[in-house]
């Protein structure tokens, strides 16, 4: 049976190169994967495609009319199936339309089953502002929901959001959440930070990932840090991460903070750094 994942978080965030150096990982593991990039930007298999774009759903549809599964889905690095959703014209309609249009096609098409595939990875720009971009969740498209996020509030703040959403929608069949993907953590108390956030929300960290320049030299070369840097500290990070997830079986429901208790969070973390500041100072 094919596992389905949906990678949420906030922009900028590090979800595409996270997501793309998880299904290259998995892909190493000899499974059949495919990730689909749900952004309107459409640059999450880039690093799969040694820096290339491909066309999307969106515009192939557009186009014409008996769309083929090889017209929308493209070889990228070790045999990953890249798929890119697309978006609407900009300013025109809702960008999460992207994702239902490619989900019906691909399912139309019955590539899930021809392809015989393993593991199917969404990329979700995830601030959840739009009803198309809650659409995996909702429809329990993905079967599990991970969250990328790093120690910054906005991060965190995104990552609340959507735990709302997955709450939301856990009675009618909607995805559950697998946990959070803590990124560029590369302090203590960051990894704190992040630790205290998932221990009030009831959930855990998959996997803590550095920032690491490492990551910036493969995206420099087109390239996820697994193909460019198999044997560096980071690869290895990134395919623990793909083994947990791999090994996933139990998501839960998560339990949100209320804006207000939130808030009073951010302020005990804003408390505590600057008592560990001036403890340094002295
Ligand atoms: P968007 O919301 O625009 O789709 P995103 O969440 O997909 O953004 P990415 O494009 O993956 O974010 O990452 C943004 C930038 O941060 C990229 O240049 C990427 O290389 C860098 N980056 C992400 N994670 C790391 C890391 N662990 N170490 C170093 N650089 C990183
Ligand atoms: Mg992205």
């Amino acid at each position: 049976k094919v596992k389905t994942i949906a990678i949420y978080g906030k922009g900028g965030i590090g979800k595409s190169t996270t997501t793309s150096n998880l299904t290259a990982a998995l892909s190493t593991m000899g499974l059949k994967v495919m990730q689909i990039g749900c952004d309107p930007k459409s640059d999450s298999t880039t690093t799969l495609r040694g820096g290339g774009y491909i066309p999307t759903i969106l515009d192939t549809l557009r186009e014409k009319k008996n769309v083929k599964a090889n017209e929308v889905i493209f070889e990228g690095f070790n045999g990953i199936y890249c798929v890119e959703a697309g978006g609407p014209a900009p300013g025109v309609g809702c960008a999460g339309r992207g994702i239902i249009t490619s989900v019906e096609l691909l399912k139309q098409l019955r590539v899930f089953e021809e392809l015989d595939l393993d593991v199917v990875v969404y990329d979700v720009l995830g601030d959840v502002v739009c009803g198309g971009f809650a659409v995996p969740v909702r429809e329990g498209i993905a079967e599990h929901v991970f969250t990328v996020s790093s120690s910054d509030f906005m991060a965190i703040y995104a990552a609340n959001n959507l735990f709302k959403g997955i709450k939301k929608y856990s009675d009618n069949g909607g995805a559950l959440l697998g946990g959070v993907i803590a990124n560029s953590i590369n302090t203590e108390y960051a990894k704190e930070i992040v630790d205290d956030f998932v221990e009030q929300t009831k959930t855990r960290v998959i996997e803590y990932v550095p920032r690491s320049v490492t990551v910036t030299q493969a995206e420099l070369q087109g390239k996820t840090t697994i193909e460019a840097f198999i044997d560096s500290e980071q690869a290895k990070v990134y395919q623990g991460l793909a083994q947990k997830i791999y090994e996933h079986t139990e998501s839960r429901v998560p339990e949100p903070l209320e804006e207000k208790a939130l808030h009073a969070w951010a302020f005990k973390w804003a408390d505590a750094l600057l008592a560990m500041q001036t403890g340094e100072v002295r």
